[in-house]
């Protein structure tokens, strides 16, 4: 009741366009949907920019993103909104989408969990909410794929623009532990994260997991990728 009450006053808009949802439409009109700005990587399974990123640092089955993320782009717009303006279930909402549309191409074959890269729990604290999880909590909607929460940060890690990749690359550990890491063992985990642009923060995470599980199978899906 006070739902229809806010939106009778305030009807809701598309994030994307700013245009009134039709009803049926959640946070984001159909138009947008489909103008969303994919980078279609699930096409190509063996060799594209996201397998680039982590080829040779640690072992995994399967690594894409679904969106291009670029500067002032409908997918920057999306991520800022669910990330600094307190919209986690614009988050879950994208994450629902983004699923529904690897689950057609077969993205989640074989996965046993989905694991969201974790915030400090300062960064949590100022923000309230980490903004992953809701992603990861989409996806479990469409998938039925339960949501671990073994992966934890253990010392907040720096921005991610304040070092040289080389830099990280060269000490990639000690940001991330994992809790009760016997659970994953032989298991096929899905690492979910908002954005990627040089992929530092899951390799410490993907690095953290492969040391702490060494049998179970790693694959990555970010929401967006810089270019
Ligand atoms: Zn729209």
């Amino acid at each position: 009741m006070f739902r229809l009450l806010i939106d009778t006053l305030f009807p809701p808009r598309c994030v994307g366009c700013g245009s009134y949802l039709l009803a049926g439409e959640d946070y984001i009109c159909l138009q947008c949907i489909s103008d969303l700005p994919r980078t279609l990587y699930y096409l190509q399974p063996e060799s594209n920019p996201m397998i680039d990123r982590f080829a040779g640092i640690f072992p995994f089955e399967r690594a894409t993103s679904w969106l291009y993320y670029i500067h002032g782009n409908i997918t920057s717009h999306i991520i800022h909104t669910f990330k600094y303006h307190r919209q986690p279930q614009l988050a879950r909402r994208i994450g629902a989408l983004m699923a529904e549309e690897m689950t057609m191409n077969g993205y989640f074959y074989d996965i046993d969990y989905i694991m969201p890269v974790p915030q400090h729990w300062t960064r949590r604290m100022h923000r309230g909410y980490n903004q992953t999880e809701y992603l990861a909590d989409g996806i479990s909607e469409v998938t039925d794929l339960p949501v671990l929460d073994n992966l934890y940060a253990a010392r907040r890690h720096r921005s991610q623009t304040a070092f040289s990749l080389a830099e990280r690359r060269a000490n990639p550990t000690g940001s991330f532990s994992v809790h009760h890491p016997d659970q994953l063992s032989d298991s096929h985990i899905l690492v979910i994260d908002d954005v990627c642009t040089t992929g530092a923060t899951l390799i410490e995470a993907c690095t953290a997991l492969h040391t702490a599980a060494p049998t179970a199978r790693l694959s990555i899906l970010t929401l967006a990728s810089t270019i």
